[in-house]
């Protein structure tokens, strides 16, 4: 592939329209199409029932969010304390109890990502600095010329000897960088 072909990772978690905190969502209704992502670490199990989390967001401002979708424990399986979890065009809602927080109803639009935030941002800014010294295409092991790819994320692998050398890493990241490069790819408008 030509270098000037190749596109960059440049993806800014600290970019407020896209990521922004529970106290800067977008005011107005989404046009068509536009979202943005809340990220939130969870810090909390507060299940008795229905699945509960207490989470805090990146102003460290601590929300609560409850699952009211169809399977709720189902959708709950992947919350875990110190994971990311990711809220796609969230809304804030005043619960009965007087807490300020979540109420998901439609599982499509969470994802928990198995790392804490300050993790996330460093897996994030490796990414931008591999693109920024043009490796991102290359070998994630030893930068030589790719040929393989991990077919969830795209990881780039030389051989399948660096594959199964970067798998004890890789397996505990693959869906975060999968998100990552699919945030990268977003027009955030
Ligand atoms: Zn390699
Ligand atoms: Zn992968």
């Amino acid at each position: 592939m030509a270098a000037g072909s190749r596109k960059k990772y440049a993806l800014d978690l600290n970019d407020i329209i896209a990521f922004p905190d529970a106290g800067h969502m977008p005011v107005f209704p989404p046009e068509e199409k536009e979202s943005w992502i809340l990220l939130m670490e969870i810090t909390a199990d507060e299940s008795i029932m229905r699945p509960v989390y207490a989470v805090r967001d990146t102003t460290k401002t601590r929300f609560v969010v409850a699952l009211y979708t169809p399977n709720p424990q189902k959708d709950a399986k992947n919350f875990k304390v110190g994971h990311t979890l990711c809220i796609t065009s969230a809304r804030l809602h005043q619960f009965l109890d007087g807490q300020t927080g979540f109420r998901i109803e439609d599982p499509s639009t969470i994802e928990v990502l198995p790392v804490s935030m300050a993790k996330l941002w460093e897996i994030n800014a490796g990414l931008r600095k591999r693109s920024d010294e043009g490796d991102l295409p290359d070998c994630n092991v030893c930068n030589s010329p790719s040929k393989l790819g991990c077919a969830v994320c795209k990881s780039r692998y030389c051989s399948k000897e660096c594959q199964r050398t970067d798998w004890p890493r890789h397996k505990k990241v693959c869906a975060v960088l999968k998100a990552l490069h699919k945030w990268n790819r977003t027009d955030w408008g």
